[in-house]
C-alpha cells in the first residue's frame, strides 16, 4: 500500500472518532481511472462478461489467422501503391483469401484515383561539406527539372518557423524544415509534428520556394526515410517535395549551423524523378458475416489495403485487415448473430482516402450500427473510447469488463475513427476506437522497414482478442446502435 493512502486513512479515521461531518473536507478526490476511496460510493460492480464473450476473446488469443493473412500479404503482394498494377493484384490476393476463409459475398467496390508515381531519386550536399543524404520524395511531389537542382538551404527549426516567413522570402532556395518527432502512446505528436509533411510543401511553395526538404515524420534514428502524402493547397504550383531520414535530417541541421558560423550557405543538389499518373482504378475489398436482423445496422471494420512502395506494408496496414479479418472470423465460427459483419479492406488510404468516400457514397443509404478500423500498427490495445448513442450507453459497462483482461481501459467518448471511416462517423454512424500503443510505431511507418519482422506475434493476438470481445458484444446486443450526434 502507497504511503499517502496510508496516511489518508489514519486520519479519517481519527477525524471520524472526533466529528462526522468534517469527513468530506479531509477527502482526497478521486483521481481519475482511480478508485474512489472506501466509504459512500464505494466501487462500482463491474458488469458480468458473457461466458460465451469470454471463451471467444481467449480463443483468440490463441488464434493465428491474423499472422496468417499479413504474412501472406507481405510475402505474396508485398507493396502495393495506391493505383498501382500491385494494388489490383492485392485486390485479386484479398477476394481469394476472403472467399477461403469462409466469409459470404466477397467483392470488389471499384473506384477512381488520381495516381502518383515514385521515380529515381536522390540527393547530396554538393558544399561546403559534399556527401549524399538518404530521401525518400513525398506523395504528390512535383519533379525536378532535368539534371535536378543545386541551391542554398533555407533552415527552419519548426512547421512553425516556416509559417514566419514572409511570402516570397524563399525564392531561390530550398527549405529545411527540422521538427522533430517524439514517441507517443496516443500518436497525438503525429498530428502535431507531421503538419510539416502535410502542410510544409505548400507554404513553402507559397513562400517561393524551388524545393523542400524536411526531417521525416518518425520517432527512429535511422537512415530510412520516412515518406508519406504531402497536399498542396488549391492555386499553389507543387513543387518536389522530400523527407531525409532523421539521421540524414540532423546531419544536415548540423552543417548549415555550422556554414551560419561562417557565412557558408549549404548547397544541396536534388534530383526527384516523381510523378502524377493521372486516373488509376482501385477498389474496395468487402466480406460479409451475415445477420439476421437488417434493421439493427451494419457493423462496418477494416483497414486499408493499400501500402507505401518502400516497405511491404506490414504494420501499415497489413495487420489492421488481418486484425479485423481474424476477428470477424472468429465471430462467424460461433454462429450467426444479431448484425451483419461487413469487413472492408479499402483501397486508397494513404494518398486520399478515396476508399473510405467511395465506401461512404456507396452506402450511406444502409443502417450501420457502427464504424471502426484498425490502422495503427500491431502494439498491444491499451484504450477503448466510445462514440455512441444515449441508447447504448448500456453497452459501455459490459465492453469495459470484457476489454479489462486484456489490459485495455476506457478512455470515454474519444473517437478519431480514422482516413476509412470517418466519411461513416461523419454521417453519423457510431464509433468505437480500439487504440493501439504507437510508441514504436512511428519508428517504421512509411519506410523501407515496414516488414513483417516487425510484428509481435502476441500483440497482434492481442489485438484480435479485443476486436473479437468488442464484436462478440456489439453483434448481438439489444440496445438500439442509431445515429450519434457528432
Ligand atoms: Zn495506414
Amino acid at each position: 500500500m502507497k504511503l499517502s493512502a496510508l496516511a489518508l486513512t489514519t486520519s479519517l479515521l481519527l477525524a471520524g472518532a472526533a466529528t462526522a461531518q468534517q469527513a468530506p473536507l479531509l477527502r482526497k478526490p478521486a483521481l481519475p481511472g482511480k478508485p474512489p476511496l472506501p466509504g459512500k460510493q464505494g466501487a462500482e460492480t463491474p458488469a458480468p462478461v458473457d461466458p460465451a464473450v469470454a471463451a471467444l476473446r481467449e480463443r483468440a488469443l490463441h488464434d493465428d489467422t491474423a499472422l496468417e493473412v499479413v504474412t501472406g500479404l507481405t510475402t505474396e503482394i508485398g507493396p502495393r501503391p495506391d493505383g498501382s498494377e500491385a494494388e489490383g493484384r492485392a485486390r485479386d490476393w484479398a477476394v481469394a483469401r476472403l472467399k477461403a476463409l469462409g466469409f459470404a459475398h466477397v467483392h470488389v467496390e471499384p473506384f477512381t484515383l488520381p495516381a502518383w508515381q515514385r521515380g529515381a531519386e536522390s540527393a547530396a550536399v554538393v558544399a561546403p561539406y559534399a556527401q549524399p543524404l538518404h530521401i525518400a520524395g513525398l506523395g504528390n511531389s512535383a519533379p525536378t527539372p532535368p539534371g535536378g537542382l543545386t541551391l542554398p538551404i533555407a533552415w527552419f527549426a519548426s512547421f512553425n518557423d516556416l509559417l514566419l516567413a514572409p511570402v516570397g522570402s524563399l525564392q531561390g532556395k530550398i527549405a529545411f524544415v527540422t521538427n522533430a518527432m517524439q514517441p507517443t502512446q496516443d500518436a497525438s505528436s503525429y498530428g502535431s509534428e507531421g503538419r510539416a509533411r502535410f502542410m510544409g510543401p505548400s507554404e513553402a511553395a507559397r513562400r517561393g520556394a524551388a524545393a523542400i526538404v524536411i526531417r521525416s515524420i518518425g520517432t527512429d534514428h535511422s537512415r530510412a526515410p520516412h515518406t508519406g502524402a504531402t497536399d498542396f493547397a488549391p492555386g499553389v504550383t507543387p513543387i518536389p517535395a522530400a523527407a531525409l531520414s532523421v539521421s540524414d535530417a540532423e546531419n544536415l541541421e548540423r552543417m548549415v549551423k555550422l556554414g551560419q558560423a561562417d557565412n557558408r550557405p549549404v548547397m544541396l543538389h536534388l534530383e526527384l524523378d516523381d510523378h502524377q499518373l493521372g486516373t488509376r482504378p482501385s477498389g474496395n475489398v468487402i466480406a460479409e458475416v451475415p445477420g439476421t436482423d437488417p434493421a439493427a445496422g451494419v457493423i462496418v471494420i477494416g483497414g486499408h489495403l493499400d501500402s507505401w512502395d518502400l516497405g511491404t506494408g506490414a504494420i501499415d496496414d497489413g495487420a489492421g485487415v488481418a486484425i479485423t479479418t481474424a476477428a470477424a472470423r472468429l465471430l462467424m465460427q460461433a454462429g450467426p448473430h444479431r448484425r451483419t459483419i461487413r469487413v472492408v479492406w479499402f483501397g486508397d488510404e494513404e494518398t486520399g482516402g478515396f476508399g473510405g468516400q467511395a465506401y461512404a457514397k456507396a452506402h450511406a443509404g444502409e443502417p450501420h450500427a457502427l464504424a471502426a478500423e484498425s490502422d495503427l500498427g500491431a502494439d498491444r490495445v491499451w484504450r477503448f473510447g466510445t462514440a455512441f448513442p444515449d441508447s447504448a450507453a448500456t453497452v459501455i459497462p459490459r465492453l469495459t469488463a470484457a476489454l479489462a483482461p486484456l489490459g485495455v481501459v476506457h478512455g470515454g467518448k474519444l473517437v478519431d475513427g480514422g482516413t476509412d471511416v470517418e466519411p461513416m462517423l461523419a454521417l453519423g454512424t457510431p464509433g468505437i476506437d480500439l487504440n493501439q500503443s504507437a510508441l514504436r510505431y512511428f519508428d517504421v511507418h512509411h519506410t523501407a522497414e515496414d516488414t513483417l519482422d516487425r510484428i509481435d506475434p502476441d500483440q497482434l493476438r492481442q489485438n484480435v482478442a479485443a476486436w473479437t470481445a468488442m464484436l462478440a458484444i456489439l453483434a448481438d446486443a439489444p440496445e438500439a446502435l442509431v445515429a450519434v450526434k457528432r
